[in-house]
């Protein structure tokens, strides 16, 4: 990877861990879960909306963690916000795969997508529960009736 683009990387995982985007509670949410990781402390309140055709209307989250749980998230609600569940669940696969290092079996992820910023989470292994929480909780909640 060249450095340019590990400085892209870093200036992401700043940005979203200072300034989180989708920060707070749905209005009109349909599914809700809670996310902890005891490890590091992060905590993440996930809310959504999912319409009748599996489309994520809206999704927001609240939380305390650390700077990589909280970009995660917010990268997260970023990539989901307006596509289906089907498409949602695909990316979880692809996004579990990038930062536990399996690389070569990305299906849909690519260095241009700013979900890759955390592929250098697959260098520490203990911060991958950081940053795959709130995509754990966003599985909880679309299994919340
Ligand atoms: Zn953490």
């Amino acid at each position: 990877m060249s450095d340019l683009l590990k400085e892209l990387y870093q200036e992401i995982i700043i940005d979203h861990g200072n300034t989180p985007r989708n920060f707070g509670e749905c209005e009109n949410f349909n599914k809700s879960a809670d996310g902890h990781n005891p490890l590091c402390g992060d905590k993440v309140h996930l809310t959504l909306h999912l319409d009748d055709d599996d489309i994520i209307k809206d999704i927001k989250f609240t939380g305390v963690g650390c700077a990589i749980s909280i970009a995660s998230t917010s990268l997260m609600t970023q990539s989901l916000k307006n596509n289906s569940l089907d498409y949602a669940m695909r990316l979880f696969e692809d996004f579990s795969n990038l930062v536990t290092g399996s690389e070569t079996s990305l299906k849909m992820l690519n260095e241009e997508d700013s979900l890759y910023a955390l592929k250098g989470v697959s260098a520490f292994p203990m911060r991958v529960k950081c940053a795959t929480l709130s995509w754990h909780a966003f599985k909880a909640a679309i299994n919340d009736n």
